[in-house]
């Protein structure tokens, strides 16, 4: 496509990892196009909107952005706007963004963004709006090229798509049903990002420690072993994880495994038994708890992140008093809290009880507090401390450099742009709350 030569592309991302990862993937099918990424809407030839139904807050950002380019679309006539990703992959949601915003010229789902350029190539044919949602999703595509935007870090797919079917969740609506890459491709894949010099690498799935129950005879520990033997200085890390498919093999193996990180996200999103059978979680507190202490036994430090979200339908005080007594048990490294958000088309939808806004609002400030005096408690342990970081780059607000280490901490420090991807030591010597300020020692 000669005529995208030169041209400049912009892609906003909303959501999670597994999106911005997508989004490196759209860049690189624009890149290999001879397109070159800019800063702002006014020099963009192309503006791609990878967007998030998660959360109800993503959706109303994203509408807005894109409701907000009506008038450049006016003004610059050849400017061509892409919507795709979780929003767009609802059909319904798909017809009425057609027709709110009628000017943009191409909406696609999450089961074919590998097929982009064709639908660009639709568009520059002439066709006034290219429209194309895929209902299944199909074989999983290989070797689509990639942008990356993250050095010294690299995601990497290990799945796609989720069968869990928590109550509340529309991500197996939207991704379809889940899928394991083959091993030869994933190891591939990490053994040339070791060779470009990437110097940690992040597993992504939904749920990656199911990793290969469609697949004959592997598994996530497997998986973990086999990465962990590639040559070169290298971290890994994995996310996210259900506390269900977390068995004893899959611990050993990450403790047996020197480049994985000693941390690990596994979300709980509630401490009540009753709540998590609403939500489908198939796990009761005493199973997550058990799995903490598995976890402990075999790498006694390592640090557990989770999910924690309130205000689920009949959530009552002391179905949240159960959630605030296990955060207190569970000594969790940190946590994202989040209020419930009703998604259409998930059971948990149609539940009684829908719990005010005002009530989910008080308890998640409450659940904020003692996270945020449990972080402070966390963070005072490495005061003093010499710690490895992976210096990943420079944050402008602090004006320092920044990285983490092998327990997933943030430490800011003063350095120099040549530090960014190595391996450094730092001494903390402030402790604030989530991060921690040092010095290069
Ligand atoms: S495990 Fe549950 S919360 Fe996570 S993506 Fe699957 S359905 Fe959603």
């Amino acid at each position: 496509m000669e005529i995208l030569e030169g041209k400049k592309y912009l892609i906003t991302t909303y959501g999670c990892q597994m999106n911005l990862h997508e989004s490196e993937k759209l860049a690189g099918i624009l890149t290999s196009l001879g397109m070159t990424d800019c800063e702002s809407e006014q020099e963009a030839d192309i503006i791609v909107f990878n967007t998030c139904c998660i959360r109800e807050n993503a959706e109303e950002r994203a509408e807005g952005n894109i409701g907000a380019l009506k008038q450049l679309k006016k003004k610059k006539k050849n400017l061509i706007i892409a919507v795709g990703g979780c929003m767009t992959q609802q059909k319904s949601y798909a017809e009425k963004l057609h027709k709110t915003f009628p000017f943009v010229d191409i909406i696609f789902g999450t089961h074919n963004l590998e097929d982009f350029k064709n639908l660009l190539l639709l568009k520059l044919n002439g066709k006034k709006t290219v429209v194309d949602v895929r209902d299944k999703e199909g074989a999983i595509i290989e070797g689509t090229p990639k942008t990356r935007t993250s050095y010294p870090n690299a995601w990497v797919n290990i799945t796609y798509g989720c069968d869990n079917f928590c109550s509340y969740c529309i991500v197996p609506y939207v991704r379809g049903r889940e899928r394991s890459r083959q091993m030869s491709d994933v190891i591939a894949e990490c053994e040339s990002l070791v060779k470009e010099g990437y110097k940690e690498i992040t597993l992504l799935g939904q749920n990656v420690n199911s990793y290969g129950k469609d697949l004959e005879n592997t598994d996530f520990a497997t998986l973990i072993t086999e990465i962990s033997k590639i040559d070169g200085e290298f971290r890994l890390r994995f996310m996210t994880n259900h506390p269900k498919d977390l068995t004893e093999g899959l611990v050993k193996a990450l403790a047996a495994s020197p480049k994985v990180c000693k941390s690990i996200h596994l979300p709980v999103q509630s401490g009540s038994d009753k709540i998590l059978k609403l939500m489908n979680r198939r796990y009761t507190r005493k199973d997550y708890l058990d799995k903490i202490r598995l976890l402990r036994s075999y790498i006694p430090d390592i640090a557990v992140t989770t999910d924690i979200m309130v205000g689920f339908p009949q959530e009552t005080e002391e179905d949240f008093a159960d959630t605030v007594a296990l955060v207190k048990e569970a000594g969790f490294a940190g946590a994202f809290t989040f209020v419930y958000s009703l998604r259409e088309g998930t059971p948990a939808a149609k539940m009684d009880g829908q719990i005010p806004a005002e009530v989910s609002k008080d308890r998640i400030m409450r659940l904020i507090d003692l996270q945020n005096s449990l972080n402070r408690e966390y963070s005072k342990s490495y005061n003093g401390k010499t710690v490895c970081i992976l210096c990943e780059g420079y944050d402008e607000k602090k004006d320092k450099f920044l990285g983490r280490d092998v327990y997933g901490r943030m430490a800011y420090f003063d350095g120099t742009p040549d530090l960014i991807g190595k391996f450094i030591n730092v001494k903390i010597t402030e402790t604030g709350g989530i991060s921690l300020v040092g010095k290069i020692v």
